[in-house]
């Protein structure tokens, strides 16, 4: 071969190296730092909401023998939170912490955050992390938007303090790639609704996660949420018998990195986030 042509070849060589390098620089930053590790298909994450009397008596227990991890989002719920067949007390709930379930933050009084002024959401948030604080519960890092009143205030103010994520509605899979983590989409069950739950349920894959926003189980004041019991246990059935991987909001970090994804993501509120 004369001299000139190897050269020639060891130029087009580098110059197509230097472009596959371009490529995955270009393609990695996206992909490799928002997703730590691959998601696996059949992943669950199970939240529940309001502080209901039934997760501490029915529901937590049953998570606990299937080794189900699951988010508890608290508040003092008004005006009936102080009658304990309706609502957990705050001992319960700092037992549902030390159980090692995940317990975050649903506002003092279930508070419309969306409509209201930075200092009152402030409050409103504040007053949740300082009775963790005083019960040494575990500092919460979700939050969930009672009624799903939302507004980028809101979202400030998360970012002030330091929240990895919150929980939305919207009723479609939470795609870690394209959804912001202040604004993560769930199902809602009801006593109506077993049948679309279910479906939503096939759709965590693809790196895409189901999450489920349920009330109590059952739910004597808020009939529209209910969830009777016997439904629950068919989801838990059905979730043990095909191998889901059930988890609470905070396990998600073991695979995603909220922080990158609250750099690199759009908070739109134009997408579904209401259920
Ligand atoms: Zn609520």
């Amino acid at each position: 071969m004369h001299p000139n042509m190897l050269n020639v070849s060891i130029k087009h060589f580098c110059t197509i190296c230097a472009a596959i390098l371009v490529l995955l620089l270009l393609y990695l930053p996206v992909n490799g730092q928002i997703i730590k590790q691959t998601i696996p298909d059949k992943t669950v994450v199970l939240t529940f909401d309001d502080g209901v009397a039934s997760h501490y008596g029915h529901v937590a227990p049953l998570l606990k023998e299937r080794g189900f991890g699951a988010t508890f989002f608290v508040c003092e719920f008004p005006p009936n939170f102080a009658d304990s067949t309706l609502y957990m007390n705050w001992r319960q709930m700092q037992q549902l912490d030390k159980m090692g379930f995940e317990v975050a933050n649903h506002t003092h009084k279930h508070a419309p955050v969306g409509k209201l002024p930075e200092e009152d959401i402030t409050r409103e948030l504040s007053y949740i992390e300082n009775k963790f604080d005083s019960l040494e519960m575990t500092s919460p890092i979700s939050f969930a938007y009672p009624g799903y009143s939302m507004s980028p205030t809101v979202l400030q103010v998360l970012d002030q303090k330091g929240y990895l994520l919150a929980r939305a509605g919207g009723s479609r899979p939470y795609n870690p790639l394209k959804d912001h983590p202040y604004l993560l989409p769930s199902w809602a069950t009801d006593s109506g609704n077993e049948a679309t739950i279910m479906e939503a349920l096939q759709q965590a894959k693809n790196g895409q996660i189901v999450i489920l926003t349920i009330h109590g189980v059952p739910d004597l004041e808020h009939p529209w949420v209910n969830t009777p019991p016997e439904m629950f246990q068919r989801y838990l059935d059905y979730l043990t018998e095909n191998h889901f991987r059930v988890l609470s909001l905070k396990q998600l970090t073991e695979f995603i990195d909220f922080k990158q994804a609250g750099k690199k993501l759009k908070a739109d509120f134009d997408k579904p986030l209401r259920n």
